[in-house]
């Protein structure tokens, strides 16, 4: 399938809302959308042990949010080097912005490049089926790829689907943890979606598991960017 204009999407969702997943399946829809998750982009440097991933390491495992500087320099520097500051590509922000702060630093940059946002989508998934997911929920986290052991369990027990390599539980990915990371989207995430409907870009969709908010989410961008 492809677009008809370049979508630049912004998907926002509680933690465990479905965003990754809803994410991967839209990529393999439409290949010409590159995706950028902050929150992979933060792993990445957890992984390769810079001073940043020192930091995110701590800030993750507590369930708090990252300072917005440190944040939206990454991202903005990855969509610099994957030379998508244009208004000729498709892409969409998994995670990022995630506070207003950051959706103005990022409109600025975004702005220069005549390549703001053009639909942001809030996923809306109800909280006690977000808690139950979050339990069986394991990542590939090189490639960010996420399974369910419920909805979309590995082939083999454990392992990757792609590459084999073994699966693991993110340390943020526990009850404690997880209900200081809603507590924190709770408070962050309604003057995001207040300043992007006032730019005419928020819509949302609705269900209790990505099966049901996928179709939906397609449907949208058919209708939006595909005619
Ligand atoms: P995610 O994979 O999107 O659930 O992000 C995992 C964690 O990374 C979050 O709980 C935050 O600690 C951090 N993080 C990711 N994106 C952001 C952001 N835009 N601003 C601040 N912290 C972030």
């Amino acid at each position: 399938m492809s677009l008809l204009r370049p979508l630049r999407l912004l998907l926002i969702s509680p933690p465990g809302g479905g965003k990754g997943t809803v994410s991967s399946k839209l990529l393999k829809e439409y290949q010409s959308i590159t995706s950028i998750s902050s929150g992979d982009l933060l792993r990445n440097e957890i992984r390769s042990k810079t001073d940043v991933g020192q930091l995110a390491s701590k800030i993750i495992q507590e369930g708090g949010l990252l300072p917005d500087d440190i944040v939206s320099n990454i991202v903005i520097k990855e969509l610099k080097s994957r030379n998508l500051l244009n208004n000729k590509n498709s892409w969409l922000l998994d995670g990022f912005p995630r506070t207003l702060n950051q959706a103005k630093v990022l409109h600025q940059d975004l702005f220069k490049y005549d390549s703001t946002i053009n639909l942001v989508v809030e996923l809306k998934v109800p909280e006690k089926v977000i808690l139950e997911r979050i339990e069986n929920r394991w990542v590939h986290i090189p490639s960010g790829r996420i399974y369910n052991l419920q909805y979309n369990p590995p082939k083999i027990t454990g392992k990757d689907d792609v590459t084999g390599e073994q699966l693991s539980k993110r340390p943020d990915d526990n009850t404690d943890v997880f209900l200081k990371r809603l507590e924190a989207y709770k408070e962050t995430i309604g003057p995001v979606k207040e300043w992007y409907d006032q730019q005419g870009v928020l819509d949302s969709v609705e269900g209790e598991t990505s099966d049901i908010i996928y179709p939906k989410l397609l449907e949208l961008i058919k209708k939006k960017f595909n005619q």
